[in-house]
Protein backbone atom coordinates (compact mmCIF):
# COMPACT_ATOMS: atom_id res chain seq x y z
CA UNK A 1 0.00 0.00 0.00
CA UNK A 2 1.73 3.39 -0.97
CA UNK A 3 1.63 5.85 2.19
CA UNK A 4 0.36 8.96 1.22
CA UNK A 5 2.44 11.82 2.35
CA UNK A 6 1.14 15.15 3.42
CA UNK A 7 3.59 17.73 2.59
CA UNK A 8 3.83 21.92 2.52
CA UNK A 9 5.63 22.74 -0.63
CA UNK A 10 6.40 20.13 -3.12
CA UNK A 11 8.55 21.34 -5.58
CA UNK A 12 9.05 18.73 -9.14
CA UNK A 13 12.55 19.11 -11.14
CA UNK A 14 15.78 19.82 -9.31
CA UNK A 15 16.76 22.53 -12.34
CA UNK A 16 18.02 25.52 -11.65
CA UNK A 17 13.92 27.05 -11.34
CA UNK A 18 13.37 23.82 -8.66
CA UNK A 19 16.35 24.46 -7.01
CA UNK A 20 15.14 27.97 -6.16
CA UNK A 21 11.96 27.28 -5.65
CA UNK A 22 12.86 24.74 -2.89
CA UNK A 23 15.23 27.83 -1.17
CA UNK A 24 12.80 30.52 -1.36
CA UNK A 25 10.30 28.61 -0.11
CA UNK A 26 12.22 27.76 3.36
CA UNK A 27 12.95 31.10 3.90
CA UNK A 28 9.83 31.87 4.06
CA UNK A 29 9.39 28.96 6.79
CA UNK A 30 7.46 26.29 4.27
CA UNK A 31 8.39 22.66 4.60
CA UNK A 32 9.54 21.30 1.19
CA UNK A 33 10.51 18.32 -0.58
CA UNK A 34 11.99 18.57 -4.01
CA UNK A 35 11.91 15.67 -6.60
CA UNK A 36 14.57 14.79 -8.66
CA UNK A 37 14.16 12.19 -11.03
CA UNK A 38 18.62 12.62 -11.94
CA UNK A 39 21.04 10.82 -9.57
CA UNK A 40 21.82 14.54 -8.42
CA UNK A 41 20.44 18.13 -8.88
CA UNK A 42 21.58 21.44 -10.93
CA UNK A 43 19.42 19.86 -13.81
CA UNK A 44 20.44 20.63 -17.53
CA UNK A 45 22.57 23.81 -16.77
CA UNK A 46 24.55 22.43 -13.87
CA UNK A 47 24.76 18.45 -15.28
CA UNK A 48 27.98 16.92 -14.04
CA UNK A 49 29.84 13.95 -13.53
CA UNK A 50 28.06 11.68 -10.86
CA UNK A 51 31.41 11.85 -8.81
CA UNK A 52 31.10 15.75 -8.72
CA UNK A 53 29.67 15.88 -5.10
CA UNK A 54 32.51 13.86 -3.82
CA UNK A 55 34.84 16.42 -5.71
CA UNK A 56 33.37 19.49 -4.15
CA UNK A 57 33.40 18.33 -0.78
CA UNK A 58 37.75 17.52 -1.26
CA UNK A 59 37.21 13.61 -1.61
CA UNK A 60 39.24 11.73 -4.32
CA UNK A 61 38.17 11.44 -7.56
CA UNK A 62 37.46 8.16 -8.64
CA UNK A 63 36.42 8.81 -12.00
CA UNK A 64 39.65 8.59 -14.06
CA UNK A 65 39.51 11.45 -16.17
CA UNK A 66 41.75 13.80 -15.96
CA UNK A 67 39.57 16.91 -15.56
CA UNK A 68 37.35 16.71 -13.11
CA UNK A 69 37.02 20.85 -12.27
CA UNK A 70 33.80 20.91 -12.49
CA UNK A 71 34.33 24.50 -12.09
CA UNK A 72 36.26 24.51 -15.63
CA UNK A 73 32.58 22.76 -17.25
CA UNK A 74 29.93 25.62 -15.97
CA UNK A 75 29.47 29.23 -15.38
CA UNK A 76 27.86 29.43 -11.82
CA UNK A 77 29.38 26.83 -10.71
CA UNK A 78 29.56 28.12 -7.06
CA UNK A 79 26.09 29.62 -7.20
CA UNK A 80 25.18 25.96 -7.68
CA UNK A 81 27.06 24.56 -5.08
CA UNK A 82 25.92 27.29 -2.70
CA UNK A 83 22.53 26.63 -3.40
CA UNK A 84 22.98 22.58 -3.29
CA UNK A 85 24.88 22.89 -0.13
CA UNK A 86 22.01 24.75 1.40
CA UNK A 87 19.33 22.79 0.46
CA UNK A 88 20.78 19.46 1.43
CA UNK A 89 21.98 20.69 4.73
CA UNK A 90 18.61 21.93 5.81
CA UNK A 91 16.65 19.18 7.51
CA UNK A 92 13.33 21.15 6.59
CA UNK A 93 13.63 20.43 3.21
CA UNK A 94 14.00 16.82 2.46
CA UNK A 95 15.78 16.28 -1.02
CA UNK A 96 14.65 13.05 -3.02
CA UNK A 97 16.93 12.15 -5.65
CA UNK A 98 16.24 9.25 -8.64
CA UNK A 99 12.42 10.21 -7.50
CA UNK A 100 9.92 9.86 -11.15
CA UNK A 101 6.91 11.39 -10.70
CA UNK A 102 5.04 9.23 -13.49
CA UNK A 103 1.75 10.80 -12.69
CA UNK A 104 -0.21 13.53 -10.78
CA UNK A 105 -4.38 13.28 -9.98
CA UNK A 106 -6.36 16.19 -9.85
CA UNK A 107 -8.75 17.09 -7.39
CA UNK A 108 -11.55 19.71 -7.15
CA UNK A 109 -10.46 21.01 -3.63
CA UNK A 110 -6.74 20.70 -3.50
CA UNK A 111 -4.05 20.95 -5.46
CA UNK A 112 -3.54 17.50 -7.03
CA UNK A 113 -2.14 14.46 -5.42
CA UNK A 114 1.56 13.09 -6.79
CA UNK A 115 2.73 9.81 -7.84
CA UNK A 116 6.28 8.93 -7.68
CA UNK A 117 8.22 5.85 -7.81
CA UNK A 118 11.88 5.99 -6.14
CA UNK A 119 14.78 4.06 -7.93
CA UNK A 120 16.90 3.20 -11.36
CA UNK A 121 14.82 4.46 -14.25
CA UNK A 122 14.83 1.25 -15.39
CA UNK A 123 14.74 -0.70 -12.06
CA UNK A 124 12.68 -3.53 -10.69
CA UNK A 125 11.38 -2.78 -7.60
CA UNK A 126 11.43 0.82 -7.20
CA UNK A 127 9.52 2.31 -4.62
CA UNK A 128 6.25 3.91 -4.65
CA UNK A 129 5.16 7.31 -2.91
CA UNK A 130 2.13 9.62 -3.34
CA UNK A 131 2.63 13.34 -1.61
CA UNK A 132 -0.67 15.44 -0.68
CA UNK A 133 1.11 19.05 -1.05
CA UNK A 134 -0.69 22.02 0.20
CA UNK A 135 1.35 23.75 -2.96
CA UNK A 136 2.95 22.39 -5.85
CA UNK A 137 5.91 24.01 -7.79
CA UNK A 138 6.46 22.10 -11.11
CA UNK A 139 10.03 23.15 -12.39
CA UNK A 140 10.38 20.00 -14.98
CA UNK A 141 12.80 21.73 -17.77
CA UNK A 142 12.43 21.43 -21.51
CA UNK A 143 13.27 18.56 -24.15
CA UNK A 144 15.06 19.48 -26.95
CA UNK A 145 13.87 19.90 -30.53
CA UNK A 146 15.71 18.45 -33.39
CA UNK A 147 14.75 19.03 -37.44
CA UNK A 148 14.90 15.78 -39.26
CA UNK A 149 16.80 15.58 -42.52
CA UNK A 150 17.74 12.38 -44.80
CA UNK A 151 19.61 10.43 -42.83
CA UNK A 152 19.50 11.69 -39.09
CA UNK A 153 18.79 8.33 -37.93
CA UNK A 154 22.20 6.95 -38.47
CA UNK A 155 24.47 6.67 -36.06
CA UNK A 156 26.72 9.02 -35.14
CA UNK A 157 23.83 11.42 -35.70
CA UNK A 158 23.42 12.86 -31.92
CA UNK A 159 21.10 16.10 -30.67
CA UNK A 160 23.57 18.72 -29.39
CA UNK A 161 21.64 18.15 -25.72
CA UNK A 162 23.00 14.38 -25.60
CA UNK A 163 26.64 15.47 -26.85
CA UNK A 164 26.89 17.99 -23.73
CA UNK A 165 25.03 15.71 -21.62
CA UNK A 166 28.04 12.80 -22.45
CA UNK A 167 30.67 15.44 -21.90
CA UNK A 168 29.54 17.07 -19.14
CA UNK A 169 28.10 14.04 -17.28
CA UNK A 170 30.40 11.46 -18.52
CA UNK A 171 33.49 12.99 -20.01
CA UNK A 172 32.91 11.01 -23.18
CA UNK A 173 32.93 12.68 -26.83
CA UNK A 174 30.84 11.82 -29.31
CA UNK A 175 32.76 11.47 -32.18
CA UNK A 176 36.64 12.67 -33.02
CA UNK A 177 35.50 15.69 -35.66
CA UNK A 178 32.10 16.77 -35.21
CA UNK A 179 29.87 19.35 -36.92
CA UNK A 180 27.34 21.32 -34.88
CA UNK A 181 24.32 22.74 -36.43
CA UNK A 182 20.70 23.51 -35.53
CA UNK A 183 20.28 27.18 -34.12
CA UNK A 184 20.37 29.11 -31.07
CA UNK A 185 23.11 30.30 -28.71
CA UNK A 186 22.86 26.69 -27.23
CA UNK A 187 25.32 25.38 -29.50
CA UNK A 188 28.23 27.62 -28.46
CA UNK A 189 28.39 25.59 -24.75
CA UNK A 190 28.38 22.52 -26.66
CA UNK A 191 31.50 23.58 -29.26
CA UNK A 192 33.11 24.44 -25.95
CA UNK A 193 32.02 21.11 -24.08
CA UNK A 194 33.33 18.97 -27.68
CA UNK A 195 36.71 20.71 -27.16
CA UNK A 196 37.59 20.30 -23.46
CA UNK A 197 36.47 16.92 -24.31
CA UNK A 198 39.31 16.36 -27.23
CA UNK A 199 37.29 16.17 -29.99
CA UNK A 200 37.75 18.53 -32.75
CA UNK A 201 34.90 20.47 -34.11
CA UNK A 202 34.78 20.96 -38.26
CA UNK A 203 32.33 23.97 -37.70
CA UNK A 204 29.27 25.58 -36.28
CA UNK A 205 26.50 26.09 -38.76
CA UNK A 206 23.18 28.12 -37.76
CA UNK A 207 20.29 28.28 -39.63
CA UNK A 208 19.55 31.62 -38.46
CA UNK A 209 20.54 34.18 -40.92
CA UNK A 210 22.08 37.75 -40.20
CA UNK A 211 18.95 39.24 -41.29
CA UNK A 212 17.30 36.88 -38.68
CA UNK A 213 19.88 37.45 -36.16
CA UNK A 214 20.31 41.67 -36.44
CA UNK A 215 16.30 41.83 -36.22
CA UNK A 216 16.36 39.61 -33.07
CA UNK A 217 19.50 41.02 -31.38
CA UNK A 218 20.38 44.43 -32.33
CA UNK A 219 16.47 45.96 -31.57
CA UNK A 220 16.52 48.25 -28.61
CA UNK A 221 20.04 47.52 -27.63
CA UNK A 222 20.14 49.00 -24.59
CA UNK A 223 17.23 46.60 -23.11
CA UNK A 224 20.38 43.73 -23.25
CA UNK A 225 22.26 46.09 -20.76
CA UNK A 226 20.82 44.42 -17.90
CA UNK A 227 22.17 40.79 -19.03
CA UNK A 228 25.39 42.08 -20.23
CA UNK A 229 26.89 38.95 -18.52
CA UNK A 230 25.58 37.23 -21.57
CA UNK A 231 27.74 39.25 -23.59
CA UNK A 232 30.84 37.99 -21.77
CA UNK A 233 29.80 34.57 -21.76
CA UNK A 234 29.28 35.09 -25.79
CA UNK A 235 32.52 36.86 -26.00
CA UNK A 236 34.04 33.71 -24.54
CA UNK A 237 32.62 31.35 -26.47
CA UNK A 238 33.90 33.37 -30.04
CA UNK A 239 37.30 33.39 -28.59
CA UNK A 240 37.23 29.74 -28.36
CA UNK A 241 35.81 29.09 -31.81
CA UNK A 242 38.51 31.74 -33.37
CA UNK A 243 41.74 30.54 -31.12
CA UNK A 244 40.15 26.93 -32.54
CA UNK A 245 39.58 28.45 -36.21
CA UNK A 246 36.27 26.58 -36.15
CA UNK A 247 34.17 28.05 -39.22
CA UNK A 248 30.47 29.62 -37.92
CA UNK A 249 28.46 29.83 -40.69
CA UNK A 250 24.89 31.44 -40.44
CA UNK A 251 22.04 31.22 -43.00
CA UNK A 252 22.60 27.50 -43.30
CA UNK A 253 21.94 23.99 -42.45
CA UNK A 254 22.63 20.55 -42.15
CA UNK A 255 20.24 18.87 -44.50
CA UNK A 256 21.33 15.15 -45.18
CA UNK A 257 23.57 13.32 -42.99
CA UNK A 258 25.77 10.10 -45.47
CA UNK A 259 27.21 6.84 -44.37
CA UNK A 260 26.63 3.08 -44.35
CA UNK A 261 27.01 2.16 -40.88
CA UNK A 262 27.23 5.37 -39.11
CA UNK A 263 27.59 8.78 -40.57
CA UNK A 264 30.93 9.77 -42.53
CA UNK A 265 29.61 13.07 -44.36
CA UNK A 266 27.15 15.49 -44.36
CA UNK A 267 25.40 17.67 -46.90
CA UNK A 268 25.36 21.47 -45.76
CA UNK A 269 23.11 24.01 -48.07
CA UNK A 270 22.46 27.79 -47.58
CA UNK A 271 19.15 28.67 -46.82
CA UNK A 272 16.17 31.42 -47.27
CA UNK A 273 14.99 33.93 -45.09
CA UNK A 274 12.64 31.45 -43.90
CA UNK A 275 14.95 28.37 -44.05
CA UNK A 276 13.99 27.23 -47.53
CA UNK A 277 17.48 25.61 -48.58
CA UNK A 278 18.98 27.69 -51.61
CA UNK A 279 19.43 24.97 -54.60
CA UNK A 280 23.33 24.66 -55.69
CA UNK A 281 24.50 25.81 -52.67
CA UNK A 282 25.19 22.46 -51.38
CA UNK A 283 28.61 21.46 -49.50
CA UNK A 284 29.57 18.29 -48.58
CA UNK A 285 31.49 17.88 -44.96
CA UNK A 286 33.47 14.72 -43.58
CA UNK A 287 33.10 14.07 -40.26
CA UNK A 288 32.22 10.77 -37.75
CA UNK A 289 29.68 12.92 -35.79
CA UNK A 290 26.74 15.41 -35.67
CA UNK A 291 25.33 17.25 -33.28
CA UNK A 292 22.02 19.14 -33.75
CA UNK A 293 19.60 20.79 -31.83
CA UNK A 294 16.98 23.73 -33.11
CA UNK A 295 15.79 24.69 -29.53
CA UNK A 296 13.75 23.55 -26.79
CA UNK A 297 10.28 22.71 -26.53
CA UNK A 298 8.71 23.09 -22.61
CA UNK A 299 7.90 19.79 -20.81
CA UNK A 300 4.48 20.00 -20.06
CA UNK A 301 3.12 16.61 -19.14
CA UNK A 302 2.81 17.17 -15.59
CA UNK A 303 1.13 20.53 -15.64
CA UNK A 304 -0.98 19.17 -18.70
CA UNK A 305 -2.04 16.52 -16.66
CA UNK A 306 -2.42 18.85 -13.02
CA UNK A 307 -5.22 20.67 -15.71
CA UNK A 308 -2.76 23.85 -16.37
CA UNK A 309 -3.47 25.65 -19.24
CA UNK A 310 -1.00 26.14 -21.69
CA UNK A 311 -0.46 28.99 -24.49
CA UNK A 312 -0.29 28.46 -27.77
CA UNK A 313 3.53 28.72 -27.88
CA UNK A 314 2.85 25.36 -25.89
CA UNK A 315 4.60 27.00 -22.70
CA UNK A 316 2.31 26.73 -19.31
CA UNK A 317 0.13 29.79 -18.71
CA UNK A 318 0.97 31.62 -15.34
CA UNK A 319 0.22 34.93 -13.63
CA UNK A 320 2.71 37.39 -12.30
CA UNK A 321 2.88 35.10 -9.19
CA UNK A 322 4.15 32.05 -11.47
CA UNK A 323 0.66 30.78 -10.23
CA UNK A 324 -1.02 28.28 -12.75
CA UNK A 325 -4.23 28.51 -13.91
CA UNK A 326 -5.38 25.51 -11.40
CA UNK A 327 -5.04 26.74 -7.70
CA UNK A 328 -2.31 25.67 -5.56
CA UNK A 329 0.26 24.86 -8.61
CA UNK A 330 3.11 26.92 -9.44
CA UNK A 331 4.97 26.98 -12.30
CA UNK A 332 9.11 27.69 -13.21
CA UNK A 333 11.88 27.64 -15.85
CA UNK A 334 11.40 26.37 -19.33
CA UNK A 335 8.05 24.83 -18.48
CA UNK A 336 6.69 28.72 -18.74
CA UNK A 337 8.54 29.45 -22.04
CA UNK A 338 12.26 29.04 -23.19
CA UNK A 339 14.53 31.31 -21.37
CA UNK A 340 17.52 29.98 -20.26
CA UNK A 341 19.32 29.96 -16.32
CA UNK A 342 18.87 33.52 -15.32
CA UNK A 343 14.94 33.42 -16.10
CA UNK A 344 14.25 30.13 -14.78
CA UNK A 345 15.96 31.43 -11.48
CA UNK A 346 13.85 34.33 -11.04
CA UNK A 347 11.25 32.25 -11.68
CA UNK A 348 11.86 29.35 -9.57
CA UNK A 349 12.26 32.32 -6.41
CA UNK A 350 8.99 34.13 -7.28
CA UNK A 351 7.14 30.49 -7.70
CA UNK A 352 8.42 28.83 -4.29
CA UNK A 353 8.17 32.11 -2.53
CA UNK A 354 4.41 32.27 -3.53
CA UNK A 355 3.99 29.13 -2.92
CA UNK A 356 4.99 29.60 0.91
CA UNK A 357 2.77 32.46 1.14
CA UNK A 358 5.33 35.12 0.49
CA UNK A 359 5.69 38.03 -1.45
CA UNK A 360 8.21 38.03 -4.50
CA UNK A 361 10.92 40.20 -3.89
CA UNK A 362 11.34 43.21 -6.35
CA UNK A 363 15.11 42.22 -7.72
CA UNK A 364 13.55 38.57 -8.44
CA UNK A 365 10.58 40.52 -10.05
CA UNK A 366 13.15 42.83 -11.95
CA UNK A 367 15.14 39.73 -12.92
CA UNK A 368 12.43 38.33 -14.74
CA UNK A 369 11.55 41.44 -16.54
CA UNK A 370 15.27 41.27 -18.09
CA UNK A 371 14.99 37.77 -19.02
CA UNK A 372 11.90 37.70 -20.10
CA UNK A 373 13.23 40.31 -22.84
CA UNK A 374 16.20 38.28 -23.09
CA UNK A 375 13.87 35.31 -23.81
CA UNK A 376 12.00 37.20 -26.56
CA UNK A 377 15.18 38.20 -28.23
CA UNK A 378 16.51 34.12 -28.59
CA UNK A 379 12.96 33.26 -30.11
CA UNK A 380 12.81 36.37 -32.88
CA UNK A 381 16.83 35.70 -33.08
CA UNK A 382 16.89 31.85 -33.41
CA UNK A 383 13.30 30.71 -33.63
CA UNK A 384 11.98 28.25 -36.23
CA UNK A 385 11.07 29.08 -39.49
CA UNK A 386 8.99 27.12 -41.99
CA UNK A 387 10.86 26.51 -44.62
CA UNK A 388 12.94 23.61 -43.12
CA UNK A 389 10.09 21.44 -43.99
CA UNK A 390 11.56 21.55 -47.81
CA UNK A 391 14.86 19.54 -47.00
CA UNK A 392 12.19 16.96 -45.03
CA UNK A 393 11.85 14.09 -48.32
CA UNK A 394 8.72 11.84 -48.18
CA UNK A 395 11.30 8.92 -47.27
CA UNK A 396 12.62 10.43 -44.12
CA UNK A 397 11.53 9.01 -41.09
CA UNK A 398 10.23 11.43 -38.68
CA UNK A 399 8.81 9.12 -35.77
CA UNK A 400 12.04 7.04 -35.11
CA UNK A 401 10.12 4.46 -32.55
CA UNK A 402 7.42 3.83 -35.22
CA UNK A 403 9.51 4.23 -38.33
CA UNK A 404 6.73 6.75 -39.89
CA UNK A 405 7.92 8.92 -42.33
CA UNK A 406 7.43 12.06 -43.63
CA UNK A 407 5.50 11.02 -46.90
CA UNK A 408 3.71 8.61 -44.96
CA UNK A 409 2.15 11.32 -42.54
CA UNK A 410 1.43 13.63 -44.93
CA UNK A 411 -0.12 10.59 -47.78
CA UNK A 412 -2.00 9.60 -44.70
CA UNK A 413 -3.50 13.31 -44.24
CA UNK A 414 -4.16 13.86 -47.86
CA UNK A 415 -5.98 10.88 -48.18
CA UNK A 416 -8.38 10.74 -45.32
CA UNK A 417 -8.87 14.66 -45.31
CA UNK A 418 -8.60 14.39 -41.46
CA UNK A 419 -7.85 17.60 -39.13
CA UNK A 420 -8.01 15.55 -36.35
CA UNK A 421 -4.42 15.25 -34.84
CA UNK A 422 -5.55 12.00 -32.65
CA UNK A 423 -7.24 10.47 -35.52
CA UNK A 424 -3.71 11.29 -37.33
CA UNK A 425 -1.84 9.65 -34.59
CA UNK A 426 -3.67 6.97 -34.12
CA UNK A 427 -3.79 5.65 -37.94
CA UNK A 428 -0.37 6.51 -38.84
CA UNK A 429 1.18 5.55 -34.66
CA UNK A 430 3.30 8.33 -35.16
CA UNK A 431 3.97 9.46 -31.58
CA UNK A 432 2.58 6.32 -30.57
CA UNK A 433 6.07 4.38 -29.61
CA UNK A 434 8.07 4.31 -26.70
CA UNK A 435 9.39 8.07 -26.26
CA UNK A 436 5.36 9.07 -27.16
CA UNK A 437 6.22 12.01 -29.24
CA UNK A 438 8.95 13.62 -27.15
CA UNK A 439 11.22 14.12 -29.74
CA UNK A 440 9.18 14.24 -32.56
CA UNK A 441 5.84 15.64 -31.76
CA UNK A 442 5.95 18.93 -32.77
CA UNK A 443 7.82 18.06 -36.07
CA UNK A 444 4.57 15.98 -36.61
CA UNK A 445 2.41 18.26 -35.83
CA UNK A 446 4.17 20.84 -37.57
CA UNK A 447 4.02 19.20 -40.79
CA UNK A 448 0.16 17.57 -40.79
CA UNK A 449 -0.37 21.45 -40.41
CA UNK A 450 -0.25 22.40 -43.64
CA UNK A 451 -1.96 19.31 -45.23
CA UNK A 452 -5.55 20.01 -44.99
CA UNK A 453 -5.74 23.91 -45.00
CA UNK A 454 -6.67 25.55 -42.16
CA UNK A 455 -4.60 22.87 -40.15
CA UNK A 456 -4.74 20.93 -37.01
CA UNK A 457 -8.30 20.74 -35.06
CA UNK A 458 -6.34 19.82 -32.04
CA UNK A 459 -2.64 21.34 -32.01
CA UNK A 460 -0.55 21.06 -29.01
CA UNK A 461 -2.08 17.38 -28.54
CA UNK A 462 1.36 15.64 -28.91
CA UNK A 463 2.62 16.77 -25.43
CA UNK A 464 -0.45 14.84 -23.58
CA UNK A 465 1.24 12.61 -21.80
CA UNK A 466 -1.00 11.07 -18.89
CA UNK A 467 1.65 8.65 -17.72
CA UNK A 468 4.96 11.16 -17.95
CA UNK A 469 7.34 8.29 -18.14
CA UNK A 470 7.86 5.21 -18.95
CA UNK A 471 6.83 2.51 -15.99
CA UNK A 472 6.15 -1.33 -15.92
CA UNK A 473 3.32 -2.77 -16.04
CA UNK A 474 3.99 -4.61 -12.66
CA UNK A 475 4.78 -1.05 -11.18
CA UNK A 476 1.13 0.36 -12.85
CA UNK A 477 -0.43 -2.62 -11.47
CA UNK A 478 0.53 -2.66 -7.97
CA UNK A 479 0.54 1.44 -7.56
CA UNK A 480 -2.86 2.25 -5.57
CA UNK A 481 -3.66 4.85 -8.31
CA UNK A 482 -6.79 5.26 -9.19
CA UNK A 483 -8.34 7.93 -11.12
CA UNK A 484 -11.71 8.11 -13.43
CA UNK A 485 -10.38 10.89 -15.79
CA UNK A 486 -10.91 10.46 -19.60
CA UNK A 487 -7.66 11.42 -20.98
CA UNK A 488 -6.02 7.90 -18.93
CA UNK A 489 -5.00 4.99 -22.05
C1 LIG B 1 19.22 18.34 -23.05
C2 LIG B 1 19.41 19.78 -22.61
C3 LIG B 1 20.68 20.26 -22.35
C4 LIG B 1 20.88 21.58 -21.96
N1 LIG B 1 22.15 22.03 -21.72
C5 LIG B 1 22.35 23.35 -21.47
C6 LIG B 1 23.68 23.88 -21.33
O1 LIG B 1 24.65 23.14 -21.38
N2 LIG B 1 23.82 25.23 -21.15
C7 LIG B 1 22.74 26.06 -21.10
O2 LIG B 1 22.90 27.28 -20.96
N3 LIG B 1 21.49 25.59 -21.19
C8 LIG B 1 21.27 24.27 -21.40
N4 LIG B 1 20.00 23.80 -21.56
C9 LIG B 1 18.90 24.73 -21.37
C10 LIG B 1 18.55 24.59 -19.86
O3 LIG B 1 17.56 23.62 -19.74
C11 LIG B 1 18.06 25.82 -19.13
O4 LIG B 1 18.73 26.96 -19.40
C12 LIG B 1 17.99 25.60 -17.58
O5 LIG B 1 18.62 24.44 -17.15
C13 LIG B 1 16.54 25.57 -17.26
O6 LIG B 1 16.34 25.25 -15.93
P1 LIG B 1 15.00 24.50 -15.48
O7 LIG B 1 15.12 24.33 -14.00
O8 LIG B 1 13.81 25.18 -16.02
O9 LIG B 1 15.06 23.10 -16.21
P2 LIG B 1 16.10 21.89 -16.12
O10 LIG B 1 17.45 22.33 -15.85
O11 LIG B 1 15.84 21.07 -17.33
O12 LIG B 1 15.58 21.07 -14.84
C14 LIG B 1 14.39 20.32 -14.85
C15 LIG B 1 14.58 19.14 -13.93
O13 LIG B 1 13.33 18.49 -13.75
C16 LIG B 1 13.56 17.11 -13.67
N5 LIG B 1 12.32 16.42 -14.07
C17 LIG B 1 11.64 16.55 -15.23
N6 LIG B 1 10.56 15.74 -15.24
C18 LIG B 1 10.56 15.11 -14.02
C19 LIG B 1 9.71 14.12 -13.44
N7 LIG B 1 8.62 13.65 -14.10
N8 LIG B 1 10.01 13.67 -12.20
C20 LIG B 1 11.09 14.15 -11.53
N9 LIG B 1 11.95 15.07 -12.04
C21 LIG B 1 11.68 15.54 -13.28
C22 LIG B 1 14.69 16.86 -14.67
O14 LIG B 1 15.39 15.66 -14.38
C23 LIG B 1 15.55 18.11 -14.50
O15 LIG B 1 16.62 17.91 -13.61
C24 LIG B 1 19.77 22.46 -21.87
C25 LIG B 1 18.48 21.95 -22.09
C26 LIG B 1 18.29 20.63 -22.44
C27 LIG B 1 16.90 20.12 -22.69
Amino acid sequence: MTEVLVTEVLVVGGGPAGMAAALAARRHGARVVLLEAGDDIGGQYWRHLPNGRAESNGRADTSGHADTSERLWHHGWDRFTAMRDELLGDEDCEVVTGAHVWSVDRRDDAPPLVHVFVGEPDGQGRESRTFDPAALVLATGAYERTLPFPGWDLPGVFTAGAAQALAKGERVAVGRRVLVAGAGPFLLPVVSSLLRIGAEVAGVVEAAGPAQLVGGWATRPWQLLAARHKAGELAGYARQLAAHRIPYRTGAAVVAAHGVDRVEAVTVTRLTRDWTPIPGTERRIEVDAVCVSHGFVPRTELATAAGCAVGADGAVTVDERQRSSVPGVLTAGELTGIGGVDLALAEGEIAGTVAAGGVPAPGAVRERVVFRRFAARLAAAHGIRPGWRDWVDDDTVVCRCEDVTAGALRRTAELTGSRGLRSLKLTTRAGLGLCQGRTCGRTVEDLLTCVNEPGLLDPGRTAHRPIAIPVRLGELASSTRTSNREDLP
